[in-house]
């Protein structure tokens, strides 16, 4: 870095090659910082506005560090970078994690206050998996065999805790307040059990089916939306679930940290090379079982037949009283559902992507790929769709017309119940000292 003369790069093997990238730019700023010994580059190359907020983002970074070394002790490279890459085109988005770099890019800019949280919140993610998935990692996931798919039953370990941590370590630095990290766990906790998906697939199973899940292109229609889940949010209220379950059991002593711990000493650190790739051979799942067991000194075996391959509910409410907290489940507030999702991204105007099973779209003989065209006689955009639906109340027959292939057809939607649910974490009224001395326990840097 900070070089314009090299020609050059050397690596010790392909694999680490490819798992080092490489920003080419005209112009980014170079800032460093150390945590326990160990040094840090931020590299920021950016397009659109930067609100001169360059210096806190290094310093909100540093905070994310700090956390996260203090649940996992120092890491064992000497030096890490993050590349950051504000595109400030709306549509450029991702985060992706390396051995000891990682490479963020953002659609929007810098100075737009939802975009640098954003960006903290992928640092904690990617940040964390220096240690959980490209050190400690299922045992399908290196060495590489690239001839074929590496499917492993584990991405809710591995991607789903990482997103569970990642937000928890928000709240440990110092960026979100309590309140922003139990509402961004309420917001999980609504997408996944408001999803039909996830009464029909388990974490392992959406973990298994990855390559159809994550960022998959679809050449075929498919009915998704109401058959599957995403390990990652899924994950991530397991790892809620279980953390808590781990410390309530027992009173405080133990948590999902020193399971996450136990399993990079015993998978990692003090495994021998098994091959030319990194320390140890990987985990299998059942392994990840035992060590949740283990730790907690009581049987969870039962957890993870119900929840983890099977599609029990978590329990929440045994989960959160531990900290004095509670599930609130209301009705959800719109007036009426008609389970229509649009097509974000047609030409074409306003495409249906999705028809929800049992929804008023689907009474009304609704497909995904209809485009429609009018209600009630007027034409209708993707724009106005939702103001000109607003204007009917549940049981109203709207009429519509839809064009299907070449052929134009005319449907009656009537909206249904709201069907959804509004999930909300809050404070137990009777919380007693002892669960708010858990609380803060769970939520302060380790
Ligand atoms: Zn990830």
């Amino acid at each position: 870095m900070d070089q314009t003369d090299q020609r050059e790069w050397k690596f010790p093997n392909w694999d680490i090659m490819i798992d080092t990238p490489t920003e080419i730019a005209p112009d980014w700023s170079h800032e460093e910082f150390q945590v326990q010994g160990k040094k840090y580059h931020v590299m920021v190359h950016s397009f659109g506005e930067e609100g001169g907020k360059r210096a806190a983002l290094v310093r909100d970074i540093k905070k994310i560090v700090r956390a996260e070394t203090a649940m996992w002790g120092a890491p064992e490279f000497d030096s890490y970078t993050f590349l950051l890459h504000f595109a400030a085109d709306d549509r450029s988005g991702d985060g992706m994690e390396h051995l000891t770099s990682t490479q963020i890019i953002q659609p929007g800019a810098l100075s737009e206050p939802e975009v640098y949280e954003s960006t903290l919140s992928t640092v904690a993610h990617e940040f964390f998996h220096v240690w959980n998935v490209k050190r400690l990692r299922p045992v399908e996931f290196g060495p590489w065999d690239f001839t074929r798919p590496a499917n492993t039953r584990s991405l809710w370990i591995a991607e789903g805790l990482t997103n569970y941590y990642g937000h928890l370590n928000m709240k440990r630095a110092g960026i979100w307040d309590e309140s922003r990290f139990l509402r961004r766990e309420s917001e999980t906790i609504n997408s996944i059990e408001n999803a039909p998906g996830s009464r029909l697939m388990s974490a392992e199973e959406s973990s298994l089916t990855a390559p159809f899940i994550d960022r998959a292109h679809h050449i075929q229609r498919t009915n998704q939306a109401n058959t599957s889940i995403s390990y990652y949010p899924k994950g991530e209220l397991l790892g809620l679930v279980l953390d808590l379950l781990i410390r309530g059991r027992t009173d405080g002593q133990k948590s999902l940290d020193d399971v996450m711990r136990r399993m990079y000493d015993q998978f990692y650190l003090n495994s021998p090379n098994a091959t030319y790739y990194l320390r140890g051979r990987g985990y299998h799942s059942e392994e990840f079982q035992r060590v949740v067991s283990e730790v907690a000194g009581t049987d969870f075996n039962d957890f993870f037949t119900r929840h983890v391959r099977g599609v029990d509910v978590p329990p929440y409410d045994e989960a959160l009283s531990y900290v004095g907290l509670r599930l609130v489940r209301e009705q959800a507030r719109e007036p009426y559902s008609v389970g229509l999702m649009l097509n974000a991204s047609s030409p074409q105007g306003l495409s249906i992507g999705n028809v929800l099973n049992g929804s008023a779209g689907e009474d009304a003989g609704l497909q995904p790929g209809d485009q429609i065209l009018t209600i009630d006689g007027k034409k209708v955009t993707s724009r106005d769709w939702l103001n000109r639906l607003n204007r009917y109340q549940q049981g109203d027959r709207v009429p519509i017309s839809f064009k299907r292939d070449r052929r134009t057809l005319q449907t009656t939607l009537v909206p249904g119940d709201p069907d959804g649910f509004e999930y909300r974490i809050e404070e137990k009224p009777d919380a007693t000292a002892g669960q708010k001395a858990l609380r803060v326990a769970w939520l302060k840097v380790q």
